[in-house]
């Protein structure tokens, strides 16, 4: 049995057997959507050579890691899960283990050392490599393959085989890499400069996604304000506004959502684009980090707190009932009182609908790790319960704001803790719980009859 696989660089395709035939294997995935979309593409490499997907390492051939390294504690996580592999591995040496992702990129040739059971190790642009890898494995022994930062990598693998978590929602990827410099962040160091993918493509995969049932896209990037400008068509460079537009012309697209932009690049073009193409949901994710502008600018952010302010009026003021989410970084080197009460002022002026919410630790390669006056740990929890008391009034508040209003919402599925009811998602990406059993991805407009301090209730209207 063969099967049509695109192995290597777009429109390279090769024809090869399925030689995992009846195998099983496991992802395990750290950190952001990036990573869970990698894994989609990693499962739909892995099921076109003819494996299948299980829920437990226990029951797998392959065990696959999808690395992070920008949460707290990733590492230590990560050699820590490493480390209770080794067992399976002793009792089985047929199992196969591979790592992949920005911990596999940054510690490269390290986590074999470490751990010498670990079959594959690729980087974040070596994805479409794994088959390949694991057949390398099998026939020679333990491969470490990441990519160079001496070489440039120009293009992003299209058309490899997906394996999606769900039918009616889809990340789609039309930027990997960052050429920002924000002192806290591993990202630019592990996933490279940034390279937009071609509009033709992005709108090709769209409407090939669109013609399976999916309804819902999510746009990814690190920067999506500054889509395109890598790119040259015949002399003209897209703007991510002119992306939206297009994307939201296709047929069977009920809700587009993109992340991340940035506060530096976002423009106007955006937020016209935003309200004027229907299917665009009135949300974005606005990444503050700081309220300080001496801690803005000891991160390389680009803006002050007043400038994003003024952007996110702005966006307010052109697509109406705007929901706004953030994050924001707690205990920054050097962040003192006075910064942190900055933070909360602008927190409190911003009025956020949601927060994530992280305390600074300091991430090994990035220059943020090396800075002078890091702040105590202590402090810095005193100053994130702070901050996420606040927060947490706030998301209420505006929870509370929502009731009596009607809303469109689309089905995720069934409540975790209660099966009997629907959780649902709002245009403004707000959790609603509905009464009732409908299939993922059905649309349908409710009440809000109720806040709770990080959902809603409703009940359906005709
Ligand atoms: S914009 Fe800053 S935080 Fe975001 S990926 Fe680039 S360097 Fe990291």
């Amino acid at each position: 049995m063969t099967q049509v696989t695109a192995l290597g660089m777009p429109g390279i395709k090769e024809v090869r057997p399925r030689t995992r035939e009846g195998q099983r294997f496991f992802i395990r995935t750290f950190g952001c959507q990036m990573n869970a979309h990698d894994t989609e593409r990693i499962a739909g490499l892995l099921e076109s050579d003819g494996m299948r997907a299980v829920d437990s390492a226990e029951a797998a051939d392959l065990i696959v890691l999808n690395t992070c390294t920008i949460r707290e504690n990733a590492d230590t996580k990560l050699y820590g899960y490493l480390g209770s592999l080794k067992r399976f591995k002793i009792e089985n040496p047929d199992l196969r283990i591979a790592v992949g992702g920005c911990a596999a990129q940054k510690d490269r040739d390290m986590i074999q050392e470490r751990a010498g059971w670990v079959d594959v190790v690729f980087g974040t642009h070596n994805v479409h490599r794994v088959i390949d890898l694991l057949d390398h494995a099998e026939e020679w022994g333990p491969i470490t393959e990441i990519w160079d930062e001496t070489r440039t990598v120009t293009d992003i693998p299209s058309g490899l085989p997906v394996l999606r978590e769900s039918d009616h929602s889809a990340w789609v990827t039309i930027t990997i890499g960052c050429n920002n410099s924000c002192t806290f962040c591993i990202v630019p160091i592990v996933r490279g400069r940034e390279i937009s993918r071609r509009p033709g493509d992005v709108i090709r995969e769209i409407e090939a996604l669109a013609s399976t049932g999916v309804k819902e896209i999510t746009l990814l990037g690190q920067n999506v304000n500054s889509y395109g400008r890598d790119l040259d068509l015949n002399g003209h460079k897209p703007l991510f506004s002119d992306l939206l537009r297009r994307v939201g012309e296709v047929a069977g697209i009920e809700r587009i959502r993109y992340t991340s932009p940035h506060p530096k690049d976002f423009r106007e073009d955006v937020a016209l684009a935003m309200a004027e193409t229907e299917a665009v949901c009135e949300q974005i994710h606005f990444p503050l980090q700081s309220g300080s502008d001496r801690v803005l600018a000891a991160m390389h952010r680009g803006y002050t707190a007043e400038r994003f302010l003024e952007k996110l009026e702005m966006m307010r003021s052109i697509v109406k009932d705007l929901a706004a989410s953030t994050d924001v970084i707690v205990g920054f080197p050097g962040e003192t009182e006075e910064d942190f009460e900055a933070t909360l002022a602008v927190v409190e002026a911003a009025r956020f609908d949601n927060a994530f919410m992280f305390q600074f630790s300091p991430r090994p390669g990035t220059p943020a790790a090396e800075m002078q006056h890091q702040v105590d740990r202590d402090t810095i929890q005193q100053r994130f319960d702070r901050l996420v008391a606040l927060q947490n009034r706030i998301t209420f508040e505006r929870n509370q704001e929502q009731v009596g209003t009607i809303s469109e919402v689309m089905v995720e599925g069934p409540s975790k803790r209660d099966g009997s009811v629907a959780a649902t998602r709002t245009r403004g990406n707000r959790l609603v719980h509905v009464v009732g059993t409908w299939e993922p991805g059905t649309m349908y407009n409710v009440e809000i009859t109720r806040a709770a301090p990080h959902y809603l209730d409703g009940s359906t209207v005709s």
